[in-house]
């Protein structure tokens, strides 16, 4: 039977979480009644996650599927990966270390049947350490100044998404992408709904100060071009003082004649402008990268084996290592 709801989970080296989140996920999907599936991404775990997985299709074949990365990709490409697989009309994506409640879902379920082909969640206590909630708030607000997507809690990924939406993101060949933004471009009619937040189940964050930036300079540079606007006009103001200094300095030298004081503020104001002059080229650089690994074109992302199928087994014993479908290169 085709399902009506897909639930996609990244998991990278979440062995310790994955027994609660099994035990939680599935009785709260039950309960919605309707047919649904599970499809967990593993994003190249080096931990035994890949073993619990396979031990979960063992046990629901029904509704699991399991998509194996050959390597680590990112939470993002793994979302995608999981997208390509999905086959229900409304699909919901869902961290694995149970900071997304699964009972939760019921609520997006609930809005998306009101028509809405989008339900972001905003998190009613975020439940993280002090400065990423600060750093978070900050990016949200930067973002909504220079991107045309509004969003209110971007870093959330509990989120419910409708088949158009889904097969327009399957179009995209996106290598450095934000889903949630991604998919919003993409949504006629999108809300939000208030959910619970909870703090991380087990094990510790995936995400170190580094990888939240280049995260963040993904959606940013992913979603707008305002950066690289800003700069021209800086640049363009800039000009345009110096253009006055130079003016200034004329006239006093035919006024006062050679003067040569005030070196260290010239010093002070030149390695401003130094500072300034690198991050415009590190921002262009960043843009530039990008447009190379776009242009590169490698695949995204590789898929090792899908665990699926097994039609009408739900109750035999699955052998272990069992793979059903093999697939190389996926665009
Ligand atoms: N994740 C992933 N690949 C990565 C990093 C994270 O698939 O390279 C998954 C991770 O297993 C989890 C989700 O993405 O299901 C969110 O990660 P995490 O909870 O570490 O992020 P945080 O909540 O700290 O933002
Ligand atoms: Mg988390």
């Amino acid at each position: 039977m085709k399902p009506e709801l897909s639930v996609v989970i990244p998991v990278y080296n979440e062995e310790a979480g994955l027994a609660t989140l099994f035990a939680r996920l599935y009785p709260a999907l039950d309960a919605l009644q309707m047919p649904y599936e599970i499809i967990f991404v593993n994003d190249g775990s080096r931990d035994n996650s890949v073993a619990l997985l396979a031990e979960q299709y063992r046990q629901r074949p029904d509704v699991t599927r399991v998509v194996l990365f050959n390597g680590n990709y990112g939470q993002h490409m793994a979302i995608l990966a999981g997208f390509e697989q999905t086959r229900g009309e409304i699909v919901v994506t869902l961290d694995a270390d149970l900071q997304n409640p699964p009972e939760e879902i019921g609520k997006l379920i609930e809005k998306m049947r009101e028509g809405y082909d989008y339900v972001g969640s905003i998190r009613r206590k975020r439940q993280d350490t002090a400065w990423r909630t600060v750093a978070s708030k900050m990016m949200n607000r930067l973002r909504e100044r220079i991107t045309n997507i509004r969003i209110t809690d971007q870093g959330n990924m509990l989120r419910a998404y409708g088949r158009n939406v889904i097969d327009l993101v399957n179009q995209c060949g996106e290598v450095n992408t934000f889903v949630p933004a991604l998919a919003y471009k993409f949504a006629r009619k999108p809300a939000e709904i208030v959910v619970e937040h909870e703090e991380r189940a087990a094990g510790e964050s995936k995400y170190s100060l580094y990888s939240l930036i280049r995260l963040n300079f993904d959606l940013m540079t992913g979603f707008s071009l305002v950066p690289l606007q800003m700069f021209s006009m800086l640049g363009i103001m800039l000009s345009f003082g110096s253009a006055l200094l130079v003016l200034l300095l004329l006239a006093r030298r035919f006024l006062f004649g050679a003067e040569a004081e005030g070196v260290f503020t010239l010093f002070a104001i030149a390695f401003f402008f130094m500072g300034v002059i690198l991050f415009g080229i590190g921002l262009v650089g960043e843009y530039v990268g990008r447009i190379y690994q776009q242009v590169r074109a490698r695949p995204r992302y590789v898929v090792q084996t899908i665990l699926q199928g097994m039609p009408g087994k739900e109750t035999e014993e699955v052998p272990a290592g069992v793979t059903i479908e093999k697939r190389q290169v996926v665009r």
